[in-house]
């Protein structure tokens, strides 16, 4: 059957199959990391959903909503080539009430790490989810460990809200050379883009250690060394579950992450690290 394209719930409730459906929300500018991600939701329902929403709520003033790619052919191919039943794409007129009040607040997790440098962020970032979620009602739904933070606060989300919905976690698509795949590397230069290395080139460097303090100085060192037009915001080591930093002594998965400015395109990436036995 050829994909169908849903702007609306009516859409939505005519295009639902029988089985099990699973969503994959996503901003567009598709690539090799949101194909991953389908895939994964291919063989965990009957029916696969992909939203292509721009969302002005988890935008700051200053940041590059305006100017984030947009490249909606190119997405509705990639999803007919991946067997996407649905591309839910709403126009963002149509995704908030003119009056709205109400929305999702991420708490104090929602303020730290990737939250302190991008005030507000989290709280949107929930609330689209929380209404594709009841849009699109789906069984299963499927995030990126690129986003630790967004993929642990939507679980977050859906314990503390009993949001019926199952998350998967999908691991993280890289360049041969390490670079993780994202949407706003289409806004680096070829010289930037070596200089972005420089941030996976840290979390292996810090992954193989064996303490919080080792992994961080290691991790540090590559950063340190990198051109001045790497300009780092954050370098942590925290408690995949909670975000807060860990520390001496510790056993088991910590998530070092990383976020840094190369020109004006900002960053994000990470890797799991275990510590300890
Ligand atoms: P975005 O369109 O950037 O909002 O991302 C949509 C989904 O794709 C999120 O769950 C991201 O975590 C995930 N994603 C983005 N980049 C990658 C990647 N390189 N590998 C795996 N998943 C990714």
């Amino acid at each position: 059957m050829d994909l169908i394209l849903a702007r609306n719930r009516t859409d939505l409730i005519k295009a639902r199959g029988g089985g099990t459906l699973a969503l994959v929300p996503t901003m567009g500018a598709l690539h090799e990391g949101h194909r991953s991600l389908i895939r994964l939701a291919r063989d965990r329902a009957d029916q696969v959903v992909v939203s292509v929403f721009v969302n002005p709520l988890q935008f700051g003033p200053g940041e590059d909503y305006s100017r984030y790619p947009r490249t909606f052919d190119a997405d509705l191919a990639a999803c007919r080539e991946e067997g996407v039943d649905v591309v839910f794409a709403p126009a963002a007129g149509d995704m908030y009430l003119p009056d709205r009040q109400v929305s999702v607040c991420a708490g104090e997790m929602g303020r730290i790490v990737e939250g302190a440098s991008r005030p507000g962020h989290f709280d949107g970032m929930l609330t689209v989810v929380l209404k594709l979620f009841n849009l699109v009602r789906p069984d299963v739904a499927v995030f990126g460990q690129k986003d630790a933070q967004q993929l642990s606060m939507i679980r977050r989300m859906v314990a503390d809200l009993d949001v019926p919905v199952e998350v998967v976690g999908a691991p993280t698509v890289r360049e041969p050379d390490g670079l993780a795949l994202s949407s706003r590397n289409r806004y680096l230069s070829a010289g930037e883009r070596r200089v972005a290395l420089s941030l996976s080139r840290a979390l292996r460097a810090g992954a193989g250690e064996p303490t919080p303090a080792r992994v961080r100085a290691a991790a540090s060192k590559v950063l340190a060394e990198a051109p001045p037009e790497l300009e780092l915001d954050y370098l942590v080591l925290v408690d995949p579950a909670t975000f807060t930093e860990v520390s001496d002594p510790y056993e088991g998965e910590a998530v070092l992450a990383v976020a840094a400015k190369v020109g004006t395109t900002r960053l994000i990436d990470n890797m799991v690290v275990r510590l300890g036995r």
